[in-house]
């Protein structure tokens, strides 16, 4: 339990971490990899780590994560893992039979300087098989950053400009959002009558029904003839800077198809951008059916208004999503005043910009001061609660302990939630997601408030 965090901050010069607000970047690399579809993630490593990432995966997911691992041990942590690698595409291709092989490595592999790419390149593959890499130290970045960079390896790989003309369509980078959000995203895209390709996308793989029969492989997942045509795409519209801009980025320098950075579309304000954004390159009109679900969502937020309004608010988890949240509680009333990722500043691509920059545009305007912080721990976001206490904490399940300790309502979004279900089903994007994000967030409250209230204060109609 976090009872003893200190509320005194002082500095700490080893600049360590206690309680990371982030996990590592193969978890990422391997969620992206599960969006192709017939494709089996692979961890360049040893055994724990590829256990580890798939456990991750199946206790957010509630469903089996297939990958299979290279199996270091000893021998080929000293003398390097290039036999275990060639060894491991050879069974995979026979064993498994998946249409992709999906590579990442891990801090082992990463440190003994395993040359991947040349395996990789040198690889006897059957025709229309296929093995992908994407480098994913974890010292580095977060799983956030190995998402991007298997999303990017994915056009690195696949990605081509074929036609002289581009297509009529468009590419959605959906960034690491759950396939209920995908789905949602999918769903505002079809009523807008826009051809596009989703990647990845992992609806129909890691939220598959039950069928009674074992399938290695899921329907879902983007093809592998989807992922080439991505470079005959009119532009790609990219999710999420930190999760998307990079492989959007790399498709407009490969390809020639521009970059379209947008915030994920959590809110509406953002979800206004995104069919706007396709309203105004398509020539479409919004249909009939969003209207009305814009309609109903300010509807509802004018009616639950005063249960929001001067609240304060810790928010915490990956960039995009924190982002888009903090925007999104804004419109609400609420006061975010702690605002934390523990994914570092911003990625490498030209597109990118900070997420304390991100942040501080949403609140200035609102007149809201926070403290906001990207690399950060869990540790300095208990420490600012306990000096500025909040009314709410929205996170993921690794906030129930400051929640606890400090005795304050959580709302788990983001990833991981590994102590609720159902959540990686449901969308927070789009109107749909607003709505379900303002149940949520207002239940919280208005329980907390019926625990709290005296006898005389306890209310049938609130
Ligand atoms: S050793 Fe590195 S890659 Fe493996 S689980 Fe730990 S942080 Fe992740």
């Amino acid at each position: 339990m976090l009872d003893c965090t200190p509320k005194e901050i002082t500095e700490r010069k080893s600049g360590g971490m206690i309680n990371p607000a982030k996990t590592c970047q193969p978890i990422g690399a391997m969620y992206a990899a599960l969006g192709i579809h017939k494709c089996l993630p692979h961890s360049h490593g040893s055994q724990g780590c590829c256990s580890y990432h798939r456990m991750h995966l199946t206790r957010h997911f509630r469903d089996p994560i297939m990958a299979s691992t290279s199996c270091f041990t000893e021998g080929s942590s000293v003398f390097g893992g290039g036999a275990n690698l060639k060894a491991s595409i050879q069974n995979v291709f026979h064993i498994y039979k998946p249409d992709v092989m999906a590579i990442h490595t891990t801090c082992l592999t990463e440190t003994i300087g395993d040359d991947v790419s040349s395996i990789v390149k040198t690889a006897d593959v059957a025709d229309g098989k296929f093995v992908i890499h994407a480098n994913t130290p974890s010292y580095v970045g977060s799983h956030v950053t190995g998402f991007s960079n298997m999303t990017k390896a994915m056009v690195t790989y696949f990605a081509e400009s074929t036609e002289t003309v581009k297509k009529d369509q468009i590419n959605i980078i959906p960034g690491f959002v759950n396939p209920g959000d995908m789905r949602e995203i999918k769903r505002l895209v079809e009523s807008m009558a826009v051809e596009y390709i989703m990647f990845p996308d992992t609806t129909g793989v890691v939220d598959s029904p039950m069928t009674g029969e074992f399938e290695m492989y899921p329907e879902g997942g983007t093809t592998v003839p989807q992922l080439k045509d991505t470079g005959n795409s009119q532009f790609s519209l990219a999710l999420g800077r930190f999760a998307s801009s990079d492989a959007a980025d790399l498709l407009s320098k490969k390809c020639n198809v521009p970059a379209v950075v947008l915030k994920t579309p959590i809110g509406i304000k953002a979800t206004d951008v995104m069919l706007m954004t396709l309203r105004t390159s398509f020539s479409r009109e919004i249909s009939k059916e969003l209207e009305v679900e814009r309609g109903q969502l300010v509807d509802i937020m004018t009616d639950t208004h005063f249960h929001f309004h001067g609240k304060t608010v810790a928010i915490f988890g990956d960039p995009d999503i924190v982002t888009g949240l903090t925007e999104f509680v804004v419109s609400l009333g609420m006061r975010p005043i702690h605002v934390l990722t523990g994914t570092p500043g911003g990625s490498s691509n030209s597109v990118a910009g900070s997420f304390e920059d991100d942040i501080k545009a949403i609140l200035e305007p609102a007149g809201i001061e926070a403290n906001v912080k990207s690399a950060g721990d869990l540790f300095t976001l208990h420490q600012w609660m306990k000096n500025q206490p909040v009314d709410l904490l929205i996170g993921n399940t690794y906030g129930k302990y400051i929640a606890r300790a400090e005795d304050v309502p959580l709302v788990r979004v983001g990833f991981p939630i590994l102590d609720r279900s159902v959540h990686s089903y449901l969308p927070i994007v789009g109107y749909r997601g607003a709505m379900r994000l303002v149940e949520m967030i207002s239940n919280a409250l208005l329980d907390r408030a019926d625990r709290d209230a005296k006898d005389e204060d306890f209310e049938l109609v609130m």
